[in-house]
């Protein structure tokens, strides 16, 4: 409850700062200005899931912010990791070296898989250590989910191939442990309301526990320029039906007013009655394209960012699994998220878009 109260009275704040900037702006615009600060919204991958379909990348969205000046580039924070996340970033002119933290939703490889190739090129270039926020160790029937393990093994394969050792031997400045000797785990212990995870400057990381798998984390960035939901694979706290929606009740406290929600999502089709054979465990436990609509409409978002589609655009299979009734358009995810009356903007998520704040 204190938990509540307390990101209760920080959203309060902002709105009173952003009032007061209202109010108090023709005050100073004569003074010398203060610069204008941006933050951008990146998708690193779309992918849904663990198939890899039309070349797209494994899930991650990195936030970019800073002066309008620096075009919103003095602070990189990548969430998530899937296949591929290192080439997009080449995409962007970042390597690796220039990420100041990730964040991970959950433990799930095509949430992950990218980081060991993003930490070993950062290691490679003897780049500083970085901040890796996730969920304390979680169980589950016996079984422990652990980021802390995946971290503190991330380079074994390399070291087991005495790659690491070559490197070092060759150059000192290449922390001896190889990649997992650069990481600083912040584990987030599991949490009912949003508590901050991370801070830097007047940029605060939130987090929340959400219904997915163990461990599974939602995170929300408030900036001096706007907010940011990142939903990750969360769903239901109910995971079976009958319920009354398949959307997470962690998120929607989470993503209350906040300017943007990214958001994996499932098409309706894909549901085990329209006879995709997608397996009814993995299809519960995602929120769909509908049901995410009316919840970006409760919560007051401004704009919805579908991501980790699936099934994925264009395509008549995602993985084994047919599409039932054939491929689907980005126009299919956005009437059905439309179809709740949500009136604000929707992206459907494809490599590399980007939204910018304000
Ligand atoms: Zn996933």
């Amino acid at each position: 409850m204190e938990s509540i109260l307390r990101s209760e009275r920080a959203w309060t704040t902002d709105l009173r700062r952003l009032l007061a900037t209202i109010l108090f702006l023709p005050l100073f615009a004569c003074a010398e200005a203060t610069p204008e600060h941006c933050v951008e919204v990146i998708l690193t991958g779309t992918q849904g899931g663990p198939p890899a379909v039309n070349g797209l990348a494994g899930a991650g969205t990195l936030i970019r912010y800073g002066t309008v000046e620096n075009q919103c580039n003095d602070l990189q924070l990548q969430f998530d990791a899937g296949r591929g996340t290192t080439m997009r970033l080449s995409q962007l002119g970042l390597t690796p070296n220039d990420i100041n933290a990730v964040f991970l939703t959950h433990m799930h490889s095509d949430h992950t898989e990218g980081l060991a190739g993003l930490m070993q090129l950062r290691w490679h270039y003897t780049g500083g250590p970085i901040a890796l926020v996730c969920a304390a160790d979680a169980e589950i029937d016996g079984r422990i989910l652990s980021c802390r393990a995946y971290s503190e093994h991330l380079g074994d394969a390399f070291i087991h191939a005495g790659e690491i050792g070559q490197r070092v031997a060759e150059n000192s400045n290449r922390h001896a442990d190889g990649p997992s000797g650069l990481i600083e785990i912040h584990e987030v212990a599991e949490t009912a309301a949003p508590v901050v995870v991370w801070r830097s400057g007047d940029v605060t990381v939130s987090a929340i526990t959400t219904t997915h798998i163990p461990g599974s984390l939602a995170y929300r960035i408030d900036t001096p320029a706007g907010s940011v939901v990142i939903g990750g694979d969360a769903g239901n706290e109910k995971t079976a039906p009958p319920r009354a929606t398949s959307t997470s009740g962690a998120v929607e406290t989470l993503a209350m007013g906040a300017d943007i929600l990214v958001h994996s999502a499932i098409h309706p089709i894909f549901a085990p009655e329209s006879g995709s054979r997608f397996p009814a465990v993995a299809y519960l436990r995602q929120s769909n394209a509908k049901d995410l609509g009316a919840m970006a409409k409760r919560a007051g978002v401004g704009q919805l960012i579908l991501t980790h589609l699936i099934p994925s655009l264009n395509t008549a299979s995602h993985g084994p699994f047919s599409v039932p009734g054939g491929e689907l358009s980005a126009t299919d995810f956005e009437s059905a998220a439309h179809e709740s009356g949500f009136e604000g903007e929707i992206h459907v998520g494809r490599d590399l878009l980007s939204v910018r704040l304000p």
